[in-house]
């Protein structure tokens, strides 16, 4: 057969990687929950996110300072300013930050502030963003593409990976489907099969997946009972205000509701997996 994943494919009994973000593991069987508003709107609320998500269990912030808005007369996000936000708000609760970058000319520039660079659903066939990405000293969660098939989204990741960052994380965040009752629908079957054909961590974005509130903590948790290493969740201090994604916002309370939950099924999980052998 021919490899076509040279570097993100899973060969015969190799380990999976872990990535280190700060002090946090992904890969070696711990849940991760990213967690945060979509967009970073103010200091102080995005403070008051960060304080709440940390009290609750997540392990790494998420806010975006660049937005890839569907309309370009929507709210793009506060640039350089939503990235020293970030920073500080990594400052004062200890939270790795993770955040998107859109352009190849950004990408010094987030590196910067970000403990994780993000590339959007998007922008998973912007080659030069991947390749760019790829020479980056930072670690990148690769969201796949809303109309991607799997080895579109790994062979994705191999363009990162060929530049010699070998830090990747795969998110599933849902494709586009004909339903319409949900923004996209979540691939759960290939969070299982990309945990199986690649030795790289994956994860799930529950909420951009489902598109509303009601669907984001059942969805997370078919994600963690499928094999994913870590879930992103959007939460935001009073949805009903945010600048964007609100639908499908959770409030900080549903958030503490959600996690344990969470960790439950991902330790029934592993128990599994440990008594097949
Ligand atoms: C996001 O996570 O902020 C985002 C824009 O998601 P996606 O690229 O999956 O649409
Ligand atoms: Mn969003």
């Amino acid at each position: 057969m021919e490899v076509k994943f040279r570097l993100a494919a899973r060969y015969n009994a190799q380990a999976l990687t872990a990535v280190q973000i700060g002090p946090v593991t992904i890969g070696r069987g711990d849940l991760v929950i990213m967690a945060g508003p979509c967009a970073v709107e103010d200091y102080d609320r995005t403070l008051a996110a960060a304080l709440a998500l940390k009290e609750y269990g997540a392990h790494i912030f998420r806010g975006g300072a660049f937005k890839p808005r569907t309309s370009p007369y929507s709210f793009q996000g506060l640039g350089k300013e939503g990235l020293e936000i970030l920073a500080a708000v990594r400052d004062a609760t200890g939270l790795p930050v993770v955040t998107e970058v859109l352009d190849t000319r950004d990408v010094e520039l987030v590196c910067r502030y970000a403990d994780v660079i993000q590339i959007g659903s998007r922008n998973m066939h912007n080659y030069a963003l991947l390749r760019e990405v790829g020479r980056a000293r930072k670690p990148v969660l690769l969201k796949r593409g809303l109309a991607a098939t799997l080895e579109e989204w790994l062979l994705a990741a191999e363009y990162v990976l060929a530049e010699g960052n070998d830090r990747v994380i795969l998110c599933e965040r849902g494709i586009r489907t004909f339903e319409t009752h949900t923004r996209n629908t979540l691939d759960v079957g290939a969070i299982a099969a990309a945990r199986n054909l690649s030795h790289l961590p994956v994860i799930a974005d529950p909420s951009h997946a489902a598109g509303r509130r009601d669907l984001v903590a059942p969805l997370a948790l078919a994600a963690v009972a499928a094999g994913a290493d870590g879930v992103m969740v959007e939460v935001h201090p009073c949805p009903e205000e945010a600048l964007c994604d609100g639908d499908q916002s959770l409030d900080p309370a549903a958030f503490a509701r959600l996690v344990p939950l969470l960790r439950q099924v991902a330790l029934a999980r592993n128990g599994l997996a440990a008594a097949a052998g």
